[in-house]
């Protein structure tokens, strides 16, 4: 059986060595999303971990559109998703953002205070409850309609795909939870804390899209496009009439 493969450093593909200070590898990585249609409408958010002790969290700013983000449009949290106040320059200045790449977004910054989500205290949950370092929410088509088709929860097995997961290709019954909705961040944060599957480091909650969590934002990009796959494959076989080979 699999073990749990959300803990921090224990990803092969930890170290994505890019280079980048925080707020631009968020920028560039929700660009990405927003690339594939995964972040529509402002949708979505991206957060990563930059300190822990204490813990502190970056997280993309609301409201923004995910394709046109700078390194300035993050916020700091805490450990509870509160924000610290602090700006990316104010990062800069105690050394955990500061490279010449940030000046872009720089620019920017004070141009107008940034906002983190509502779901800000989500992804502060997910990272304490599940020692992730980094935590991707997207609203993809698929993952919705996994939802809407699934609603007490998905259980794959036997696909490739699944080695993405940290899970085996075989034998190895993957199941992928499943919350309904709530505008409540609060209780939406409870419903996935009480359905997380520890060797499961995704969720997907009803009519609104998946979490996505891992040790850095690309172990959890190569998760998330499983997820998204293993949704697709889901919705689309059940769609089908013929019984396919379990
Ligand atoms: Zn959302």
């Amino acid at each position: 059986m699999a073990t749990a493969p959300a803990a921090h450093g224990d990803d092969s593909s930890s170290d994505d060595g890019s280079g980048l200070e925080p707020g631009a590898e968020l920028a560039e990585e929700a660009a990405r999303y927003a690339r594939l249609g995964w972040m529509r409408a402002t949708s979505g958010n991206l957060s990563v971990v930059v300190g822990t002790d204490p813990v502190r969290i970056l997280v993309t700013a609301s409201g923004l559109d995910k394709g046109a983000l700078t390194a300035a449009d993050v916020v700091e949290l805490d450990g509870a998703g509160v924000p610290t106040g602090r700006t990316p320059t104010g990062l800069a200045a105690t050394g955990l953002a500061a490279t010449p790449s940030a000046s872009a977004g720089g620019s920017r910054t004070g141009d107008r205070p940034r906002q983190p989500s509502a779901e800000a205290v989500l992804h502060a949950r997910l990272i304490g409850l599940t020692g992730a370092a980094a935590v991707v929410h997207l609203r993809t088509v698929a993952s919705v309609l996994a939802a809407d088709r699934f609603p007490d929860g998905l259980t794959l097995r036997d696909h490739e795909m699944l080695k993405a997961l940290g899970r085996a290709a075989e034998g190895d019954p993957v199941r992928l939870p499943v919350v309904t909705n709530s505008q409540d961040m609060a209780v939406l944060a409870e419903r996935v804390s009480a359905a997380w599957e520890p060797a499961t480091p995704a969720a997907l909650i009803a009519r609104h899209g998946m979490y996505v969590w891992g040790a850095d934002l690309l172990a959890v990009r190569h998760r998330a496009e499983a997820v998204e796959w293993l949704c697709e494959w889901a919705v689309r076989t059940a769609e089908q009439t013929v019984s396919w080979p379990r």
